[in-house]
């Protein structure tokens, strides 16, 4: 078994193995982008991927897969018709800078359409994600990453209006503070999309975009209306700036307890015609558009293993690895 798995992770998946899963649709799901190294606790949860990894991952899934879009799959899905062989969807979370910088021109490149989710308030007011403020301060801080993810992990267990006052404390606390992403003292990971940018992408045919709250509240541990404000508001700044109907939506977190049967109901009245988690695995096309799972690609992964992911060999792996920011 040990030389099985040595084998598997050396060398790539061969074609059989590779199309064990090409018949169920797979959807990918990315944060952010970087060029450069990073420490300490900067990217230490591996969320941005290197661009150059994103380049040698297009390059293989055009060689073995078919990127298609997340319409293409809603479609399919929705008149119960095969999508092709090998579909592989593009996601993006939360909307920063880095998808346009450096993730759009690879896109252009290789003729890679994706969807972008945004929660709104961080690209409307450049408001960052209260995950990206503790990756921040515990970074600035010196702090471990072991601390961080802790942290964070014990942060995502509670009502969400408690999150807020915790994470402001201990900004007061160490001095250090992440109020303004795209600032140009602040290091480019944190930068969120503009929305030009937001409306040249989506010009281009390549990228559409989809509402991922405005706050990135876990709307498995709010009320009835406080969701309800968290999709409207996302669904409405989009369209207001895209004049395009705004159809999906992405939950944060999005693992099991981040989501309920409430708030699934609030997500179609709301006007969405599909729903994505951060349950790891591939889409049932008899489950219809709403939870649908994903897998995500983050910056630990290497061509081997983003292979055996692809195949169907590291569901497991998923689980740790869908970090559901
Ligand atoms: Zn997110």
């Amino acid at each position: 078994m040990k030389f099985l798995l040595r084998q598997l992770l050396t060398h790539s998946v061969s074609p059989v193995l590779r199309a064990r899963l090409k018949q169920q649709p797979c959807i990918l799901m990315f944060h952010g982008f970087t060029d450069r190294p990073h420490s300490g606790c900067e990217n230490s949860q591996h969320k941005h991927l290197h661009v150059e990894k994103l380049k040698t991952f297009l390059q293989f899934l055009k060689r073995h897969y078919q990127i298609i879009s997340l319409n293409e799959l809603t479609r399919c899905l929705s008149m119960q018709e095969p999508p092709p062989e090998g579909s592989v969807v593009l996601t993006f979370d939360d909307g920063f800078a880095s998808c346009h910088q450096l993730a759009y021109p690879l896109q252009q490149c290789y003729e890679a359409p994706a969807t972008i989710y945004l929660a709104t308030e961080f690209v409307d007011q450049n408001t960052p994600i209260w995950t990206d403020r503790v990756d921040y301060l515990f970074h600035a801080a010196g702090l471990q990453p072991k601390e961080m993810r802790a942290l964070k992990q014990r942060l995502k267990k509670l009502p969400s209006a408690d999150i807020e006052p915790v994470v402001c404390e201990l900004e007061q606390l160490h001095g250090i503070a992440l109020t303004r992403s795209n600032r140009p003292e602040i290091p480019a990971i944190y930068h969120s999309l503009t929305w030009d940018q937001v409306r040249e992408m989506q010009d281009s045919g390549l990228v559409n975009f989809g509402a991922h709250t405005h706050t990135h509240k876990i709307l498995g541990h709010c009320d009835a209306a406080t969701i309800g404000t968290e999709l409207a508001t996302s669904k409405q700044l989009i369209e207001r700036e895209t004049l395009r109907p705004c159809e999906h939506f992405c939950y944060p977190n999005g693992g099991l307890g981040d989501f309920s049967t409430a708030s699934e109901q609030l997500v179609k009245e709301t006007g969405f015609k599909t729903s994505t988690t951060t349950l790891a695995g591939w889409v049932n096309r008899a489950q219809g558009t709403y939870l649908l799972p994903r897998l995500g690609v983050t910056n630990d992964l290497d061509l081997p293993r983003f292979d055996l992911m692809l195949a169907g060999f590291s569901a497991g792996m998923q689980r740790l690895r869908n970090l559901g920011n």
